[in-house]
């Protein structure tokens, strides 16, 4: 079932989304060389225990992953693109980090990734982080009444492959709520005019993810992190929107 929120619950669920920004913030500050992924965890745990909000992550236990998950956040370093499970390793120079947070407070949940480089970057992680951004704006843009789920993926998919990036749709965007995963899902690639018509009041998760010379991923020894199949770097950028009669609102928008 898909939920439609009022513009009063859409603006009770602000402070959430506002919260998930400065995590994120905090965190890509925070994330330098020799900086173990343990200590961002607690970092990020610390922060939502000062502000009495709630972590979607600790006890999440899909059928996809060897649950509970038992941290706050996904940390993904280099090959790891997505559900990266927190462990002992201190980031190095060159790294390719990204952040994935979904918290809810005051029982509203939003859900937020960034992707950064740690130290000296190397241009085709540069590129391909500009990709997934360039990939999740284009799909903003198209969030729009009257517009439907497959031109947000459509849209994300012409971004990717014109950067000469294939597309993995295992894993993509979903709606937001009281929980982090509702309906509907917001695939990274699609059909123009198919799927559900977007409408004021629809909060999803736009979540494009690339890898940088495969679209196959595997499963980590941990039973939680995405690796890409062949070793190759990945990256993800992720915001959770609002769709109005405006313009569609960005609730976990970084200053
Ligand atoms: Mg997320
Ligand atoms: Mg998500």
């Amino acid at each position: 079932m898909i939920e439609l929120l009022t513009p009063r619950q859409v603006d009770e669920m602000r402070p959430a989304g506002r919260f998930v920004a400065e995590v994120l913030t905090r965190l890509v500050e925070a994330a330098d060389v020799g900086v173990n992924l343990l200590e961002l965890d607690a970092l990020a745990h610390d922060m939502i225990r000062a502000r009495g909000a709630e972590s979607c992550y600790i006890d999440y236990a899909p059928s996809f992953g060897r649950g509970p998950f038992g941290k706050v956040l996904c940390t993904s370093v280099n090959d790891a693109v997505l559900h990266g499970l927190p462990h002992d390793y201190a980031l190095a120079d060159g790294d390719l980090v990204s952040f994935d947070f979904a918290v809810s407070v005051d029982g509203w949940v939003c859900d937020s990734a960034v992707s950064t480089i740690v130290g000296t970057p190397r241009a085709e992680d540069q590129r391909l982080i500009r990709t997934t951004e360039d990939a999740l704006a284009a799909a903003i843009e198209v969030a729009r009444p009257g517009n439907r789920v497959g031109d947000i993926g459509h849209a994300i998919g012409e971004v990717a492959r014109a950067a000469g990036y294939s597309v993995n749709t295992q894993f993509g965007g979903h709606g937001v709520g009281r929980t982090m995963h509702g309906e509907p899902h917001v695939p990274n690639d699609g059909r123009p005019g198919r799927g559900f018509k977007l409408r004021p009041g629809l909060v999803i998760a736009i979540e494009p993810w690339l890898l940088e010379t495969t679209d196959e991923i595997k499963m980590a020894d941990d039973g939680w992190t995405i690796l890409s199949q062949d070793g190759s770097r990945g990256a993800h950028s992720e915001h959770t929107i609002a769709i109005t009669h405006g313009d569609p609102v960005v609730m976990t928008a970084r200053d």
